[in-house]
């Protein structure tokens, strides 16, 4: 399915082991949201304009939330009996269950998996790999997703600084 598909009346979640979670409009929003909040921040390359076009699987469900993977990298928990946060970003590796660091492409891992390896920093045939190389890469990886985290919190502090400096103008105006 695709992610406008969500947002239909009485939409239904899938699991590949066939149990079912009818998704309530406001999960669906959030999860929207998300999506859209996630494709602002990371710039994926080739992700369409239109995010209600993304692809959408059901990794998991039950009938109070579900394990979703859009565009197949964005992984998501839903909670459906969690009104105000019902949605988590999840680590990019495949059935990995923890929260992700970030929400930058390099830094959406746990804590766990910031040694997964960063696409390109090993020869694809492994023939071209020496003894260490794989060991160099996840030290690599590390550095670089820890670097791509830091700047993502950078980027959120200083987009809330500016939100209070907004207000705070905002307000001193109002009283004079
Ligand atoms: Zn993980």
């Amino acid at each position: 399915m695709n992610l406008s598909a969500l947002l239909a009346p009485g939409a239904t979640l899938t699991s590949p082991a066939g149990a079912a979670l009818a998704l309530p409009p406001v999960t669906a929003a959030a999860l929207y949201a998300a999506v859209g909040h996630d494709k602002a921040i990371m710039g994926l390359g080739g992700m369409p304009s239109d995010i209600g076009t993304l692809s959408l699987t059901t990794e998991w469900a039950d009938d109070e939330g579900a394990i979703v993977t859009v565009f197949s990298v964005l992984r998501y928990r839903l909670d459906t009996r969690n009104d105000i946060d019902p949605v988590t970003r999840l680590c990019t590796t495949p059935t990995c269950l923890d929260e992700s660091l970030g929400n930058t492409v390099l830094s959406r891992t746990c804590y766990n998996h910031l040694d997964a390896l960063v696409p390109g920093l090993l020869p694809l045939a492994g023939d071209d790999i020496r003894p260490g190389d794989r060991e160099t890469a996840a030290q690599d990886s590390r550095r670089m997703r820890l670097d791509d985290y830091e700047e993502n919190v950078v980027t959120l502090l200083e987009s809330e600084a500016q939100g209070s400096r907004n207000l705070l103008e905002h307000l001193r105006r109002a009283s004079s």
